[in-house]
């Protein structure tokens, strides 16, 4: 491969979700020149994790010499120096695992570990709907709801790697359902895809004329039935952009950021919750700030988590 086809840095950019794992060579002006995706291996061991990674780079090899780090994104915390996983319930095997340590030893780049939010948040700025702001905030609604923080053009990660934690920020303490963090009543068991199931099926014998069934239900089915007017699902969309409204007015008023940006496949179901959760948003956050804030969808896609984990690796 000619070197004048690319620039000169190149990286390895991993997005190690719970049921993908996707991997991309992408260059400093954020062009992903090649990427694939497979199914995360399942509750095997962190190694098998590592062998994929290794065999995926191999593939590549032809890039080998302008490849200058290896960037990891996971659904949870980490300890960015260490490059350790300190906790993730949907990789188990890879929490304390050395991934610093075997993916250097093996692969011979250095190697980053970040949060997936965070990386979102980070590609958003770059090259998706926050370009050129300097105060953003990302919320992924996903599988959960996830959130990214930058504040002055930097991540802030928070005093122990934890911030922008919104959706286990308490939006209804009254509810009883009990979230997998311990807390009860966050907004993520209300604006996440697997929000929107459980409140399907919680409210399903209340609507006899629906055209969903409890069984085989996701977030897609509910949204499809929305569009076609289905009671039920419209009920629960209402319902989930009223307690994201509420979350999004609670983050407006302790950051005042330029724009939040909306990522996640949850984001499909925008026009049959954004009517609630602007109302929300402007009957609880401050009027003249949540006037100015900019609510946008995000533009990246599925790949702002990979190009902020390589923009990340760049700048360090
Ligand atoms: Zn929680």
């Amino acid at each position: 491969m000619p070197k004048n086809l690319f620039s000169e840095s190149l990286v390895f950019a991993v997005d190690l979700g719970g049921t993908h794992l996707r991997v991309a060579l992408v260059d400093d002006n954020g062009r992903i020149l090649k990427q694939t995706k497979q199914e995360t291996p399942k509750g095997e061991s962190a190694e098998s994790v590592v062998a994929t990674l290794v065999s995926a780079a191999q593939n590549w090899d032809t890039y080998k010499q302008a490849v200058v780090a290896t960037s990891i994104m996971v659904p949870g915390a980490v300890d960015r120096d260490k490059a350790v996983v300190l906790q993730a319930p949907n990789l188990p095997s890879l929490v304390n695992y050395p991934l610093k340590a075997e993916l250097q030893k093996r692969l011979g780049w250095p190697v980053f570990l970040e949060n997936d939010a965070n990386a979102a948040a980070v590609g958003e700025m770059w090259l998706g709907a926050a370009r050129g702001c300097s105060d953003v905030v990302s919320v992924t609604l996903g599988t959960g709801v996830g959130g990214g923080v930058i504040l002055d053009g930097k991540l802030w990660r928070g005093s122990h790697g934890s911030a922008g934690e919104i959706g286990h920020t308490t939006v209804d303490p009254f509810s009883g359902l009990k979230c997998k963090c311990g807390n009860i009543g966050c907004l993520e068991l209300f604006a996440s895809a697997t929000a929107i199931v459980r409140m399907t099926r919680e409210t399903i014998s209340s609507f006899p004329e629906t055209s969903l069934k409890s069984d085989g239900l996701t977030a897609e089915k509910v949204y499809d039935a929305g569009q076609k007017g289905d009671e039920l699902a419209l009920a629960v969309f209402k319902r989930m952009g009223v307690y994201l409204g509420i979350g999004l007015a609670n983050l407006i008023n302790l950051i005042d950021p330029q724009i939040i940006v909306i990522t996640g496949g949850v984001v499909n179901g925008w026009d049959l919750f954004s009517g609630d959760m602007y109302r929300q948003m402007e009957e609880r956050a401050f009027r003249t700030t949540a006037q100015q804030v900019k609510i946008a969808k995000a533009e990246c896609g599925d790949n702002a988590g990979l190009l902020g984990a390589a923009r990340l690796a760049l700048q360090d």
